[in-house]
């Protein structure tokens, strides 16, 4: 197989603190030859796991951009059991430019498993897939809605089918603290970056932190706790691993989303009206949106119902809507022992 097209600038099985750069082809015409860079450290001392923490996989969920940067450069290796890879700005050019996908169209959450002789995207997952996943006991992937929706702040997961896996992610998931989680199923094709560290046996732990183009401090705040909190669940950070219970909070509520049925679509262009916010319950059958028509001031709003009984897990954040966009999203609560 090719060598990987992306380079590393830190030598990632040494000890101690390192803060370098990825880099792989740019295609620019301000110079001939040209790198693009990708920042990324290591922290490192002694025996333990490997944990790869990642944001910015998506340029406009700047949520655990921010927690990753902090986690660079607050780090330090007297506090390390094992070693913590951080990429904190995955799409680099995506963040600055406020986006989801890259200048470029793609979508790096769909670029995996990669190739090195594919565009920038497909080199970067390969040496993901290849170099990186392969280093990791643990990969941590923080997402939100982005710009265009507001996700009920949550650490989230696939229900993978090894059952030790599987227990491994969830107990991971609920180390987050949240006070929701969900259960998430794809939808929206194929080449996403946790499936493929999945598909490597590692265990998973990803975030929906918000969105819809604020970042609420009480967000950046669970972005930042949850993420030491799970390094430290899973020993690679030291300090006591605290619990809902240990903080004196309820059981956290966790929904599940892999009926299909649970993502709503809009019928037609138009502009949403949202009738609830995340975390409110609704019945089957109650209108939880309402689209609105520019064009047609005269005409009624069309009514966008649930389909089942549930509680609102994501709405829409901009109003604008095109049709087959997705409106709202609801979970349906599920005990843990279910997953088990
Ligand atoms: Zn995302």
């Amino acid at each position: 197989m090719t060598d990987p097209a992306v380079s590393c600038s830190i030598d990632l099985a040494a000890p101690g603190k390192q803060i370098g750069h990825l880099a792989f082809p740019k295609i620019t015409n301000t110079a001939g030859w040209a790198s693009t860079y990708v920042h990324i450290g290591s922290v490192a001392r002694g025996e333990g796991p490997t944990v790869l923490v990642l944001a910015g996989n998506h340029g406009d969920e700047y949520e655990g951009q921010v927690a990753a940067m902090r986690l660079l450069q607050e780090l330090q290796p007297e506090q390390v059991h094992g070693r913590v890879i951080v990429v904190p700005v995955l799409s680099k050019a995506a963040s600055k430019a406020n986006t989801r996908n890259w200048p470029s169209g793609a979508n790096f959450n769909r670029s995996f498993p990669g190739r090195p002789d594919g565009p920038p995207n497909e080199q970067l997952a390969d040496y993901l897939t290849r170099v990186l996943f392969p280093l990791a006991d643990v990969v941590i992937d923080m997402h939100s809605g982005g710009r265009s929706a507001w996700f009920i702040p949550c650490s989230h997961m696939h229900v993978v089918a090894d059952p030790v896996q599987r227990k491994a992610m969830l107990e991971g998931m609920e180390a987050w603290l949240s006070d929701w989680h969900f259960l998430y199923i794809d939808v929206n094709g194929t080449g996403l970056l946790p499936v493929e560290a999945e598909n490597q046996g590692k265990i998973v732990i990803t975030t929906e932190l918000g969105g819809g183009g604020r970042v609420p401090a009480p967000v950046h705040r669970l972005a930042w706790s949850g993420l030491n909190n799970v390094l430290r669940h899973v020993g690679v950070l030291e300090g006591e691993v605290q619990t809902r219970a240990s903080l004196g909070k309820p059981p956290a509520v966790i929904l599940d989303g892999r009926n299909p049925d649970t993502i709503v679509l809009a019928p037609e262009d138009g502009m949403f009206e949202a009738l609830y916010e995340p975390g409110d319950p609704v019945s089957e059958g109650d209108p939880v949106g309402r689209l609105w028509f520019v064009d047609r001031p005269d005409r009624p709003p069309e009514l966008i119902r649930a389909p089942m009984d549930g509680v609102v897990a994501v709405t829409k954040a901009i109003p604008v809507t095109e049709q087959g966009d997705c409106v709202f999203v609801l979970g349906v609560p599920i005990d843990r022992s279910a997953l088990l």
